[in-house]
């Protein structure tokens, strides 16, 4: 009796030195969680992560990799300590519900019995969207150390997989430009750079070509633990919603299965009830965000639902005050799709905090509570996509491709997607016509094969207009995504079933090039017509070689070359060059025995320098990312090196991204940025640029920056799509085909009809210069268009001469998101045709 006494008065005793043993943020921070002004920065909340690592038996802290700035990406991994002493049976449960060919029903059965769910919540990916981030620490600290009936039963049938931060690089950068302006008018003002290093807000567009390093680290984390739930959070603006969850309104990008937007509708609902029962009012469903574009929903493609949550914004952590009257008009009556309006006044941090935590523990006790639906659904959904019998039956990639490289790339980015890729061993026939050995085949039959199919096809956007025979309702992203047109890579749609030998791939390796007739007195060709072949140029011109390009075609070695194709002259050291450059690149490169008696482009090594405006442009980002990919080199140019004037000295080529005008010209106010980041390039940059080109520069604008060059170098080009009603044409992101001119150096290596990618473009009437591609009559191949006729004839590109240098217009996004490998090239060329001389055999 005694000894029970002492042990009921040691447990009382140590009791609530029980929960003290995890360190809770506000003893860590100095601050509570959510505090207006106060942000915990990325070296923080890795750290107070650590710190849950080591004190609870409950978390786990991984270190996936690094981030694009060489920090820590990290994710935690909370659930009961019991479960964690089997983390790799879960695993392995979760790898073989999503391949249902590995076992069968009665298994699927019993692990559906004993599996867990899997839930990964992803915060504050755009990085100003910061609330999220902030939360994570209170979500892990409370799962850590609560002993309440809904945690326990939450820790024992739920597997979290919480990444605190998606984008550490930019949590620091908007935390350090936070404190470093609050008391200023600029708190809480927006940074005047990219809150990702390359791509900014894009970084949640990247979903399928995981073109950035966070998305590849992230996609390593999903694709070992097969996530049923994935809760992504966000913020969105002030005045609406103060939190958007799914369902989503139309349409679904159709490859989504039936019984996943079911489980959407489902949980956000969920999310909703829970929220509206806690008395959080303004939370809104079934409103703006759709579910077309595979670019934010990777998962949707993967088992999982992608919870999208947007949390109405404060400025940054300094809080606002709306008044009820002042909130958007549709918040203020209730309605089936938000029942509990919010009632206006402050708005703040720990707003955004609370109801994040509360929508993150909703989706954790719903997965929970349905457990097993939730893992039977997962199993349903891969069983129906492996035992797939409808159209098509599978893709082909033949291996004779013209630019075989980038056919290569878009396999491995559909692998990273799990898809499976198969390599014929033997020639086949597929719809009467033979393949050779070595092409590639992607059956629809597979786990992801819908992810491979919503890739590969042609997009046809659904006609949903605002009223009827009104405009169409303007999507929220962009309308076609079909990589094969995007890449320029030949890809056959295969109907039904066909015979072929073909093995599955553990790697899609991309051959070496090749170097023949070695040792020829003149030099080397090489061929102009892939992507590699542009790296090859590249480093060949970096090493100082004399390149040239032909301005015509001609014969050698008993063959014809065409126009455009490169040429280098023997000089010491070459031929260790063109050994490297094969060793890595799929490039072939021909002996030449005499210089070809043609007129051809003589290349200098062009010094280019890339527009950079303080309004931190995507494109401009996502141009530096390509630049460096492809080894162009460039420096950045700002307003003031523009308004300093003597370009001429340190520029060939200067290229503006993808800007308006105004933003060009005027820049940002000083109300909304500190003075040394205000104003644009101002009438004596336009004066600078003028003499620049006169001089012999060449100035190139890509998509909506040629309004600028239109208008300030007084160009006899028009853009005949501006002024246009979203009724008359309205092109949301779509792919469409063009017709290039071949003979002019920006269409090297095209043939006639290419494809590109068209949002906000011009499309130009041509009164002055060489058009070098224009639309056909019927110009749509994925995605949609209204108006197409308004582009007939219309170009695409446009070189202008002005006085000794040239004006280059790209009307369309060239590099698109870092996605249209197929376009990459007439940027390239641009870049050298720019500073290039004609000149005579
Ligand atoms: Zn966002």
């Amino acid at each position: 009796m005694r000894k029970l006494i002492s042990v009921t008065l040691l447990i009382l005793f140590l009791y609530p030195f029980a929960s003290a043993e995890v360190t809770n943020p506000e003893e860590f921070l100095g601050f509570k969680v959510g505090t207006d002004q106060k942000l915990a920065d990325m070296h923080q909340i890795i750290d107070y992560f650590q710190i849950l690592d080591q004190e609870s038996d409950r978390i786990v802290v991984h270190e996936v990799g690094k981030t694009t700035m060489g920090n820590p990406f990290i994710v935690a991994i909370i659930t009961s300590a019991e479960n964690h002493k089997d983390l790799n049976k879960f695993q392995r449960f979760q790898q073989l519900l999503a391949d249902p060919r590995k076992i069968s029903d009665q298994e699927a059965n019993e692990i559906v019995s004993t599996g867990k769910a899997v839930v990964m919540v992803n915060c504050s990916i755009h990085a100003s969207e910061i609330g999220a981030c902030q939360m994570s620490m209170e979500l892990a600290y409370d799962l850590a150390t609560a002993e309440d009936t809904l945690t326990k039963e939450i820790l024992d049938q739920v597997i979290l997989l919480l990444i605190p931060m998606h984008n550490p690089d930019g949590i620091q950068m908007v935390v350090d430009w936070y404190k470093e302006h609050l008391g200023t008018k600029y708190e809480g003002g927006s940074m005047p750079w990219l809150y990702h290093k390359y791509v900014g807000h894009d970084n949640n567009r990247d979903w399928y070509m995981f073109t950035q390093v966070e998305s590849r680290l992230t996609l390593e984390v999903h694709n070992a633990w097969h996530p049923q739930v994935i809760v992504d959070m966000h913020q969105m603006g002030s005045n609406g919603a103060r939190l958007f969850v799914p369902p989503y309104v139309d349409p679904y990008e159709p490859n989504v299965d039936p019984i996943l937007r079911q489980e959407v509708a489902m949980m956000g609902t969920f999310i909703a009830t829970e929220l509206t029962a806690q008395g959080k009012g303004g939370v809104v469903h079934s409103m703006i965000f759709d579910a077309w574009t595979p670019a934010r929903a990777y998962h949707h493609y993967h088992g999982g639902i992608r919870i999208l949550t947007e949390a109405a914004s404060v400025r940054i952590a300094t809080p606002i005050t709306i008044k009820f009257e002042n909130l958007s008009p549709s918040m203020r009556e209730p309605s089936v799709s938000m029942p509990l309006p919010w009632k206006g006044g402050q708005w703040t941090l720990k707003d955004i905090v609370d109801y994040d935590y509360a929508a993150a523990k909703a989706a954790l006790t719903n997965a929970a509570r349905l457990r097993e639906n939730w893992l039977q659904n997962f199993y349903k959904i891969h069983k129906k996509a492996v035992t797939r019998t409808d159209p098509p039956y599978a893709f082909v990639i033949p291996a004779e491709q013209r630019d075989l490289t980038t056919a290569i790339k878009m396999l491995n980015v559909l692998r990273l997607g799990g898809v499976e890729v198969y390599q014929a061993r033997t020639p086949f026939v597929v719809e009467e016509h033979e393949y050779p050995a070595g092409s590639y085949i992607i059956y629809m039959a597979q786990p992801y094969g819908g992810f491979a199919k919503a890739l590969l096809e042609r997009q046809e956007y659904p006609e949903i207009r605002e009223v009827p025979g009104g405009p169409l309702k303007i999507p929220y992203d962009v309308v076609g995504h079909t990589l094969p047109l995007l890449m320029g890579v030949d890809v056959i749609q295969a109907e039904k079933p066909f015979e072929v030998n073909a093995e599955l791939l553990e790697k899609v390796e991309k051959p070496k090039g090749k170097i023949s007739l070695v040792g020829s007195a003149y030099g080397y060709s090489w061929g102009h017509v892939t992507n590699d072949d542009m790296v090859a140029l590249d480093r060949l011109m970096e090493k100082g070689f004399s390149i040239f390009w032909s301005a015509e075609e001609f014969e050698a070695n008993g063959k014809t070359y065409p126009e455009g194709t490169m040429i280098v002259e023997n000089r010491e050291g070459l031929m260790e060059e063109l050994e490297s450059i094969v060793e890595e690149l799929w490039v072939h490169f021909d002996g030449l025995w005499a210089r070809p008696g043609v007129q051809v482009y003589a290349l200098r090594t062009p010094r280019v320098g890339l527009y950079k405006s303080w309004s931190a442009s995507m494109d401009e980002g996502w141009t530096r990312w390509v630049l460096e990919q492809y080894e162009v080199p460039y420096k950045s140019v700002f307003n003031k090196e523009i308004r300093q004037g003597n370009l001429n000295e340190m520029f060939d080529v200067i290229i503006f991204p993808d800007l308006r005008e105004n933003m060009i010209i005027k820049g940002l106010s000083e109300t909304s940025v500190p003075p040394e980041y205000a104003g644009g390039i101002e009438e004596i940059g336009v004066k600078n640029l003028t003499e620049f080109v006169t001089n012999g520069g060449t100035v190139i604008t890509l998509n909506g920056s040629a309004e600028f060059a239109i208008k300030h170098f007084r160009l006899g080009v028009e853009n005949s799509v501006s002024g246009l009603s979203r009724k008359e044409f309205f092109i949301p992101g779509s792919i469409l085909s063009v017709l290039n001119d071949t003979s002019h150096p920006i269409a090297y290596g095209y043939e006639r009809d290419a494809a590109l990618f068209f949002r906000r473009s011009p499309a130009f009437a041509v009164y002055e210069g060489t058009s070098v591609a224009r639309y056909p009559t019927h110009t749509l191949l994925s995605g949609w268009v209204t108006g197409e006729k308004n582009l007939v004839n219309k170009s695409a590109i446009v070189d202008v001469p002005y006085g000794e240098g040239k004006v280059i217009l790209i009307g369309f996004p060239v590099l698109y998101r870092g996605q249209s490998h197929g376009t990459f090239r007439y940027l390239f060329n641009a870049i050298y045709y720019g500073p290039s001389e004609l000149i005579g055999n």
